[in-house]
């Protein structure tokens, strides 16, 4: 169909992202430092980025690019604040790493366990991956049992016993996901749907040893789950599934790396007024530095060495710049109580509207958005677990999404990751993105 957009940026030049790619891709793996960045999901070539600010990202090629991506998450007050900035630069002039202890790493972490309540004691670490890797080891050393049960399409990082899809949504008993992984590290994992409690129930009848207690460890969930694309729990399943691992002594383990401080300040564990046992940080809390922290009961927490017997360490753990920008992010939120309210409202609105110009152009699509992430299926069904959320069209939103990118907005490039909307995208940002989704959606 012929395109009768006006936008400036629809014919861009990427001439320099494409010849970085191919000078990218004859010394890094895939051209990547992580897999999603290489456009796989959606075709084509990624974007090189030169440089971001507030809500925009620049690329080599000097075009500008409305942001959904937010690195993934952590950039909820958009980029390259200055307060933030700031707290870096202060904090480098102090010396970059000690590896030993610092008074500011007490200060956050007293800030930490006073903003997420269940975390009574909290240990910081670098990744996301580092953070659930190092949860599940002290649940398996507290509990003494090896089992642990994850939901199918969740992604919990890249450590080995995480990297499991089940075949079905039905439990099964975990094959690997990746290779390298060997069966032995992934058949202590059990997969089981998300928002499927009969499934979760009858996953902890059939997992007991001959004494009728049960042999898992832990259940580690997405609360909103964010890396099938945006898929919140069902009313009460929460809540549920925190009775079911009471009743078991089981841990719970709540893997908020991307919800925590993202759907609502204190968590989606605030949100739903469920208390989880453990408790993973990352994104958000980092600052946009590499930072994460997994956190807790304190009965639990003390189990981690030097207190207890599970070994856990770092280099850079707690890393005074790392910690300098978390903590200014986190301060800068508490600073602005109705934030989480506004956002809501400004991402329900450019949900809807993104959807109905997707409608109004013949394409069916499933908005799923809590807070401000927010996923659209290209698919005409609800979305409420894996299986539903591969039923989109993603050849559909591939194309969708590089129309967006040609007239600079940049959304996830996968049709299952979340996207999201920091403090920085004003009503005219807001607007600037759906004057190209009409373009983009003609186009199709
Ligand atoms: C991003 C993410 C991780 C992994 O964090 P990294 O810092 O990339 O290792 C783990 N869990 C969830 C829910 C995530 O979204």
């Amino acid at each position: 169909m012929h395109d009768t957009s006006s936008s400036p940026s629809q014919n861009q030049k990427r001439s320099g992202s494409h010849a970085l790619f191919l000078r990218a891709r004859a010394v890094i793996p895939g051209g990547v430092n992580s897999p999603v960045r290489a456009f796989r999901g959606v075709g084509g070539e990624p974007v090189f980025v030169a440089r971001a600010q507030g809500p925009y990202l620049f690329d080599s090629d000097g075009n500008r690019y409305i942001d959904y991506v937010g690195s993934w998450g952590p950039m909820i007050l958009g980029h390259a604040h200055p307060e933030i900035l700031a707290a870096i630069v202060e904090a480098a002039q102090s010396g970059t790493s000690f590896g030993a202890p610092t008074e500011r790493e007490v200060l956050f972490a007293e800030l930490l366990c006073r903003c997420v309540p269940s975390m009574q004691r909290v240990r910081l670490v670098s990744s996301g991956t580092e953070a659930t890797m190092s949860a599940l080891r002290l649940a398996r050393g507290f509990t003494g049992r090896h089992k642990i049960v994850k939901i199918d399409g969740a992604y919990h990082g890249h450590a080995d016993s995480l990297l499991v899809a089940a075949g079905s949504g039905a439990a099964t008993l975990g094959i690997p996901g990746s290779a390298g992984v060997t069966p032995g590290a992934a058949q202590d994992t059990l997969t089981v749907s998300w928002n499927d409690l009969p499934a979760m129930q009858r996953l902890f009848a059939e997992h007991r040893d001959e004494n009728g207690t049960s042999t898992i460890a832990a259940v580690i969930v997405e609360p909103v789950c964010g890396n099938m694309g945006c898929v919140p729990p069902q009313p009460g399943y929460l809540q549920a599934l925190s009775q079911l691992t009471r009743a078991h002594d089981t841990l719970l383990i709540f893997d908020e790396v991307m919800t925590g401080f993202r759907v609502a300040f204190g968590g989606a564990q605030a949100l739903y007024g469920v208390e989880p046992d453990l408790t993973c940080l990352g994104k958000i809390v980092g600052g946009g530095l590499p930072l994460a922290a997994y956190g807790g009961r304190a009965d639990v927490m003390e189990r981690i060495a030097p207190s207890g017997p599970v070994y856990q360490a770092g280099t850079l753990s707690g890393n005074p710049l790392a910690v300098a920008a978390g903590m200014k992010q986190i301060e800068l939120l508490m600073r602005q109580p109705d934030l989480y309210a506004r956002l809501e409202r400004t991402t329900a609105h450019l949900g809807q509207e993104l959807a109905s110009i997707l409608r109004s152009a013949g394409i069916a699509v499933t908005l799923n958005q809590l807070g401000s992430m927010f996923t659209l299926f290209f698919c005409g069904e609800p979305v409420l677990d894996y299986s539903s959320a591969k039923r989109s069209d993603a050849a559909r939103f591939g194309h969708f999404f590089h129309a967006l990118l040609n007239r600079g907005v940049y959304l996830p490039p996968s049709q299952f990751e979340a996207a999201f909307v920091s403090a920085a995208h004003s009503d005219a940002v807001l607007d600037e993105t759906l004057d190209a989704a009409r373009a983009a959606a003609h186009s199709l």
